[in-house]
């Protein structure tokens, strides 16, 4: 046996599910050793940098086998306790190795083993910038002078991620080399606690369910607590969190604000900077290895005491949390649903709130069932914003019955007099259709011929400006074709995607200008921007995007919404399609009539009397939830039952369904806990492997997490587990 406090558990980043006992380095060092420090440990050939988690009196294994630690990294914990028992939390309930869930809470520089205190750098004005800025410098660059003004404003500087998203493109680096502005390591003045001196001044004034929200919020402070915010688009959400933060930071703590992906945008991180002199930690998907890890230091060190993020947000290190806020709750996004470790980012932040015993508050316009289902069961609080601030009225939803009208390329006669009667009254007008590029096939008429991918069981897209066929599934590309492959005949673009939209627009209203919103026509940073400033000038009229147009963005004079197509939703194996469809529909139409002109929405369907679509429009989203929960209810889907899946993929089919066949057979499933498959994926093949999946529902949550627990560690030992990569998900979001 080795002697007490000789040995430590080392967390190492690997598929492990055990942590590593190491003895305490030679010279005294169990007292420099803290539980959460970086450590650097021999294992196998290698060394390898791991934390320390917990320092024990004995081990298992015999002492002379046990090595030493090389080396300690910190001088403090880079993971506090608080986020330790979070992580440990998220190990046990995704079922996944301690060192990877570890490993997902650090920036990269630091589990390579960079300096985790020393100071974060901030891009600070000059005296040779203030002098330029007052001499009207410079003149001919807008976006440099903003940055500069930025700059000027703020004594403190700003931090290089905030920059970042604040002003994508090349100007800062410009500006640098004029020699106006620069980095600087020097500590930020002390973070200002409270409101920043515009607050209060009018502008921010509350309306009644605003100031009822807040109060709501603020009076659970000091406790756990978890709010809905139910707020329609346009209900002034915003507003809402930026009290909220207020209170916190006065209360001397930090607030950890989480937003979708896409939802993270320059004109939020720039409402939050407006409202706090204090130093903002944005981080998100877009940074790089060290803007990374300078907005965890600035956070780590406090110097930040918001942070503003995306998923991976959720593992920021906030000394004193006071408030957690997920924007756009109902995203999809915030699950992690490739790679290893597959958690939900807002379920994660229920748990650290509930940990750190501060409220949390979900905002959406279009609640995810699941939260829905906390209100009624009466774990969350709902508050609600049902009224447009300012003048904005609701729209106007109508439906287009597809088989009655006549469809030019996807386009319904009555939708392009709509269209051009809102054109004709100075109004700018959005086209939605959620699927990106020329037409979703090639098609020979002659044999019947199609742009089938090789790697997938999907259909490769025609883009047309780029001349190639791509598959959105595995990322294969080819030159498009003139001609049949097979029989030579002239091939056809079948259907329609935004680029198509965008050319049938152009032939009819020629002299509109327009914006595309899609990935392809959003590639680099600033180009959301640059399409976002021309809709705001009025310079373009018509808008035509994918699911990219309903996160986060503003169009205040959008006056006209059509949906051309809603009923991919409508006829889904997977049971969340409906609310997906509802989120969509409820989410684009809340981008017409934001400004003063009331808006319409018009929904193109070959299926008007559709119960989901009529339940939509006669009852709104709630009356949808309601009538779609009592049907999951039903067929014992969730919220009502708990679900994992094991996922597969193989070089065959076969491998991929033997592997879970044998998982099942030997599971041993208590009663309560059921094995549904496993069943070959829908689309089975994709970028040349196949998928398949073994579902485990139950509807108690312990038998369901002591079977996983126990079932898990039995599958790893299967033989043909060798031939598949599997992953288990539990709570998954999509059903293949
Ligand atoms: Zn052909
Ligand atoms: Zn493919």
């Amino acid at each position: 046996m080795s002697r007490a406090a000789d040995v430590w558990r080392v967390v190492l980043d690997m598929p492990l599910r055990r942590p590593f006992d190491y003895l305490a380095p030679k010279e005294n060092c169990v007292t420099r050793i803290t539980p959460g420090m970086r450590v650097r440990v021999p294992f196998g050939g290698q060394r390898l940098i791991g934390i320390a988690t917990q320092a024990a009196s004995e081990s298992a294994i015999a002492p002379e086998r046990l090595k030493p630690i090389l080396d300690v990294l910190d001088t403090a914990p880079v993971l506090d306790e608080s986020l330790r028992t979070l992580l440990m939390w998220a190990a046990d309930y995704y079922h996944h190795p301690i060192g990877e869930v570890f490993a997902a809470a650090l920036p990269k520089a630091l589990r390579g083993g960079g300096g985790a205190l020393a100071l974060s750098r901030r891009w600070i004005a000059n005296a040779a910038g203030r002098a330029a800025a007052q001499s009207g410098e410079p003149r001919r660059a807008p976006q440099q002078r903003r940055i500069l003004q930025h700059l000027l404003q703020n004594d403190a500087g700003a931090g290089a991620s905030e920059v970042s998203v604040l002003f994508p493109g090349a100007a800062v680096r410009a500006l640098a080399q004029r020699g106006w502005i620069e980095l600087t390591d020097a500590p930020a003045p002390a973070a200002v606690a409270g409101p920043a001196p515009t607050l209060g001044s009018g502008g921010f004034e509350l309306n009644a369910e605003q100031r009822a929200a807040v109060d709501a919020v603020n009076g659970a402070f000091g406790g756990f607590a978890a709010f809905l915010l139910h707020g329609i688009t346009g209900s002034g959400k915003t507003e809402v969190y930026l009290h909220l933060v207020e209170r916190a930071l006065s209360a001397g703590r930090g607030a950890l604000i989480l937003v979708p992906e896409i939802g993270l945008t320059p004109q939020l991180v720039g409402r939050f900077r407006a409202r706090f002199a204090a130093p903002l930690a944005v981080l998100h998907s877009g940074l790089g290895d060290r803007e990374r890890l300078q907005a965890w230091r600035a956070a780590f060190t406090s110097e930040a005491r918001i942070v503003l993020g995306t998923r991976s947000a959720v593992f920021a290190p906030l000394g004193s949390l006071g408030l957690v806020i997920v924007d756009e709750e109902h995203d999809p996004s915030f699950k992690q649903h490739e790679g290893g470790f597959r958690y939900s980012a807002r379920d994660l932040a229920v748990v650290r709130a509930q940990q750190a015993g501060v409220p949390i508050v979900l905002g959406s316009a279009t609640p995810a069932f699941e939260t829905l289902y906390n209100v009624s069961a009466g774990r969350y609080q709902r508050l609600s914003l049902p009224r447009r601030t300012a003048q904005a009225q609701a729209p106007r939803i109508a439906l287009i019955d597809l088989r009655t009208s006549a469809v030019h390329c996807g386009i319904a006669a009555p939708a392009i007099e709509a269209i051009e009667r809102h054109l004709r009254a100075q109004g700018q007008v959005l086209v939605f259709l959620n699927r990106r590029g020329y037409a979703p096939t090639l098609l020979c008429t002659a044999c019947g011929w199609s742009s089938v991918c090789r790697e997938c069981d999907a259909r490769m897209t025609v883009h047309q400006a780029a001349a190639r066929l791509r598959c959105h599934h595995c990322g294969a590309e080819e030159p498009l074709p003139q001609r049949c492959a097979q029989c030579g005949f002239a091939a056809r673009p079948v259907g329609q995607g935004t680029e198509r939209i965008e050319e049938k627009l152009a032939e009819l209203f020629p002299e509109v200008a327009r914006v595309r919103l899609d990935r392809d026509a959003v590639r680099k940073k600033g180009d959301m921007e640059a399409a976002m400033q021309r809709m705001a000038s009025g310079e373009a009229r018509i808008l035509i995007g994918t699911q990219m147009v309903t996160k986060g963005h503003d169009f205040p004079n959008v006056t006209l919404v059509v949906v051309l197509n809603a009923d991919r939703g409508l006829f889904s194996t997977d049971f969340r399609a409906p609310e997906r469809l509802a989120q969509t529909i409820v989410q684009v139409a809340g981008r017409a009539g934001r400004g003063e002109k009331p808006g319409e929405v018009l929904i193109q369907t070959e299926f008007p009397d559709h119960p989901l679509l009529k339940s939509l429009l006669a009852e709104g989203y709630d009356g949808f939830a309601r009538a779609a929960l009592l049907e999951r209810q039903q067929a014992s889907w969730p919220p009502y039952t708990r679900l994992a899946a094991v996922r597969t993929s193989a070089k065959s089919a076969a491998a991929a369904l033997k592997f879970l066949t044998e998982a099942r057979r030997i599971a041993r499933a208590p009663a309560r806990v059921r094995l549904l498959g496993p069943v070959p994926a829908a689309m089975a093949k994709r970028a040349g492997r196949y998928h398949a999946q073994l579902l485990i529902e139950s509807r108690e949550r312990g038998a369901l997490q002591r079977f996983l627990t126990r079932w898990i560690e039995e599958i790893e030992q299967l033989p043909s587990g060798r031939h598949v990569r599997w992953a288990l998900d539990v709570d998954p979001l999509e059903l293949f």
